[in-house]
């Protein structure tokens, strides 16, 4: 049985192991250690109910062991909820491999990581995340089949992605202004590289009016010719005249700060972690009548995208399916009007619900 509970809401730091896995109601956790490789990592496996536990690989150079336990905790549940809401029979996992990625990385430690995965049977499915590369799962894939994102395979994600974020942000604007079309709509888009540009092309498209900007100078020249869009300064974003602001580029960039400073109606981006403060400005979005699109909801394209590959199906299929995301934002904005509770909250609502609801589904004898 689920309970909504905010990561804010638990301590998760200086309890033992299993009472870590508790909090979130965790199914299994897989320790791997290999002295030959120095291979040192965990697979974290939150929830199979709906199906294999699929959630990329993180290298990171974590401080201390503690720290990744609770990283690989909080993201594989995480992966539950994004999986669960995007509608896939898929559950939530992630593993975190502990090291510096420029540093520890070989043939040898990613084949004995591929190793452990494939000791699991395919309970747990990996795919790339931050450290990692797609030579590197060639590397994984050597060892067991249960790994997505290969080179050659669904290919880049950012399209899907972009095709997500665009209809839900059009779902908001249905709700925010009595109609989706975003014609002459000022949105403004914070970071223009894979998934940002895609959807630039999507809103010129449509005539919305648009603002971008980017730490880099040529692609952000580039795509304000290409289509349009007009340059703003990387801080001054905050301050436009906007109704949508899209965060295509880094996390917590809605925070105590910068609500002071947005005059848009509705947040819908790609990025994750948008909210600094889940909890905290989950609830000050919603007070200032701000629709805010939950990033996992949203973004959902890219999961979406190694499904098709996960299940051998077309490409196509993948875009086809992010439109979907129009109705699941659409769901959660009006359940978040109707019962006063933040996107976020109802977004977890929802996720769980399908869960318990799939859950109860017994197989005839
Ligand atoms: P990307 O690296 O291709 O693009 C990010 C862009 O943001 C780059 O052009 C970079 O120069 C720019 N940027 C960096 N710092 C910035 C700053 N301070 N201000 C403005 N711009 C800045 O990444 P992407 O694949 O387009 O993904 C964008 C975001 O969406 C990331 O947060 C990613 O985690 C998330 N996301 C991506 C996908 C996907 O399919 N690619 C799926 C889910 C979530």
């Amino acid at each position: 049985m689920f309970e909504v509970k905010d990561i804010a809401e638990v301590n998760l730091a200086d309890n033992p192991v299993l009472s870590q896995m508790g909090q979130f109601n965790h199914e299994q956790l897989v320790f791997c250690n290999d002295n030959e490789t120095g291979l040192k990592a965990i697979i974290g496996i939150h929830n199979t109910v709906l199906g294999p536990a699929l959630g990329g690989t993180r290298i990171w150079a974590y401080n201390n062991e503690m720290e990744a336990l609770n990283d690989v905790l909080r993201l594989s549940r995480g992966m539950t909820y994004k999986n669960s809401l995007a509608g896939l029979n898929l559950g939530g996992g992630k593993a975190v491999i502990i090291g510096d990625s420029k540093k520890i990385k070989s043939e040898a430690l990613m084949r004995r990581f591929g190793k452990f995965v494939n000791s699991l049977s395919g309970k747990y499915i990996t795919a790339e995340d931050v450290g990692i590369n797609p030579q590197d799962m060639v590397f994984v894939n050597m060892e067991t089949d249960h790994v997505v994102g290969l080179p050659g395979k669904s290919g880049d994600p950012s399209p899907v992605t972009a095709k997500g974020v665009y209809v839900g942000m059009k779902a908001c604007a249905k709700q925010q202004f009595g109609t989706d079309s975003l014609a002459g709509k000022k949105v403004a888009v914070q970071g223009v590289g894979h998934v940002g540009e895609y959807l630039v092309s999507f809103l010129a498209k449509e005539g919305a009016e648009i603002y971008i900007t980017d730490v880099y100078e040529p692609t952000l020249k580039r795509v304000a010719s290409e289509y349009g869009a007009k340059v703003v300064g990387l801080d001054e974003i905050y301050d436009i005249d906007m109704d949508i602001y899209a965060p295509c580029a880094l996390g917590a960039t809605v925070n105590d700060e910068t609500l002071n400073r947005l005059k848009c109606s509705i947040i819908a981006g790609s990025a994750n972690n948008q909210l600094k403060d889940e909890t905290k400005h989950g609830k000050l979005v919603m007070e200032k009548g701000i629709i805010y699109a939950p990033d996992y909801a949203i973004n959902a394209g890219g999961v979406i995208n190694v499904y098709s590959e996960f299940k051998g199906l077309d490409p196509e299929w993948s875009l086809q399916n992010a439109e979907n995301i129009y109705t699941t934002i659409e769901q959660i904005v009006k359940r978040s009007k109707e019962e006063n509770i933040p996107t976020y909250k109802i977004a977890n609502k929802i996720a769980e619900e399908r869960i318990e609801s799939v859950g109860k589904i017994k197989l005839p004898r």
